[in-house]
């Protein structure tokens, strides 16, 4: 089997399953316990809280440990505007097209309680571009939210230069980084975010963990999206999940050596050049993207045919991971213009960091057969 879709999942990187096996022998007490096992949990937990933080310039008091990215999104848009931040007649966000489908779900909840939403379209490159949020920003903003990079496309976004603007103007801003963090360089303070949301399975870590940051989070009044018995400075109950949180750490460890050796290698140029170069399409050509991702439109190409008769040698996401199972063409490309014949023929191919020259030879020959 030939896995090109870590972009919806990273396969378990072997320093985390080793970490992961150790911390469920090792670290099995309750960090909020008082005894000496519980201690040592809670120092452990605490050194994963430091390690991320200063991976991305924050306080280790900044950082509370959810269930994933989609949780640190509900995090981000419900505790900082249903707490106090914000005046109670600011009830605009502005967010964009191409984010993550959590996030229109969450928009939406907005709506229903009285918000408006704008959707900023990104350019014909996948990019949103800062002048198009800052034409979106209106006298009522009170909350903007831009992700990193995104899931489709593996497109950058400008966000230092977004948090600036949202920065001048007074506006909170949220950026989800499950796909950057760990690939793209991040500082919170140099981007001027108030929040930022991040995933462990994106990186090798394993499902079910992930984590937020919020500025200045113990200054806030924030709203509780999970109540319960004062973990995570009362801002997500539930026992803290030390083991998963541990290989949380052993992911940030490891993950950024290997993308880094990765992208010496120039895996996508390598794998480009073995395709007829008349025969694709590339959807954000010139664009900033990640290294280990493409996304590619095969317009001469019996794309559903190569899928079949691939079924069991290829792992590949056509249209978008979350939605390729449902009839509607991804909402990413017909953001950025993609009829929705041509999104079906459209995939992401998102490589892992140790794929080997003969995978990509055979994805592009059976490629070639169908075209
Ligand atoms: C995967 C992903 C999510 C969801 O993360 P989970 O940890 O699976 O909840 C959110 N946003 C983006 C951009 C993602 O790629």
């Amino acid at each position: 089997m030939i896995y090109l879709d870590t972009a919806a999942s990273y396969p378990i990187l072997p320093e985390v399953k080793q970490s992961l096996n150790e911390a469920f022998e090792h670290y099995y007490a309750n960090s909020a316990s008082s005894h000496l096992l519980g201690g040592q949990v809670s120092d452990e937990i605490n050194k994963v809280r430091e390690q991320l933080a200063d991976q991305i310039g924050a306080y280790p008091s900044e950082i509370i440990f959810t269930s994933g990215a989609t949780e640190s999104n509900n995090i981000a848009f419900k505790s900082l505007l249903l707490g106090k931040e914000v005046s109670e007649d600011k009830k605009h966000i502005v967010t964009t097209q191409v984010e993550h489908k959590c996030t229109f779900a969450i928009c939406d909840y907005f709506k229903s309680i009285g918000y408006e939403v704008t959707y900023v379209k990104p350019n014909k490159g996948g990019i949103i571009e800062t002048d198009a949020v800052t034409n979106a920003i209106r006298p009522d903003t009170a909350f903007v939210s831009v992700m990193h990079v995104n899931n489709e496309l593996g497109t950058i976004n400008p966000i230092d230069e977004i948090g600036q603007v949202c920065f001048d103007a007074g506006i909170l801003f949220h950026s989800d980084a499950a796909q950057s963090f760990g690939k793209v360089d991040i500082d919170v303070d140099d981007i001027n975010v108030d929040a930022m949301s991040f995933s462990a399975h994106k990186i090798g870590g394993p499902k079910g963990i992930g984590a937020i940051y919020i500025r200045d989070l113990r200054k806030k009044h924030l709203m509780p999206v999970i109540h319960g018995a004062g973990q995570e400075d009362g801002l997500r109950g539930g026992t803290v999940a030390a083991p998963l949180i541990l290989g949380f750490g052993a992911a940030i460890k490891y993950f950024g050596k290997y993308y880094y050796s990765f992208k010496s290698k120039n895996v996508k140029q390598y794998f480009l050049s073995k395709l007829k170069a008349e025969n694709v399409i590339f959807n954000v050509n010139g664009a900033d993207t990640l290294a280990n991702c493409l996304s590619i439109t095969l317009p001469e190409t019996d794309t559903d045919t190569l899928v079949r008769k691939n079924e069991t040698l290829l792992c590949l996401a056509q249209g978008s991971a979350c939605s390729s199972k449902e009839i509607e063409p991804s909402h990413v490309l017909s953001a950025i213009g993609l009829t929705r014949e041509i999104a079906d023929k459209t995939f992401r191919i998102s490589f892992p960091l140790n794929i080997d020259y003969a995978s990509m030879d055979k994805l592009a020959d059976e490629i070639k057969v169908f075209s």
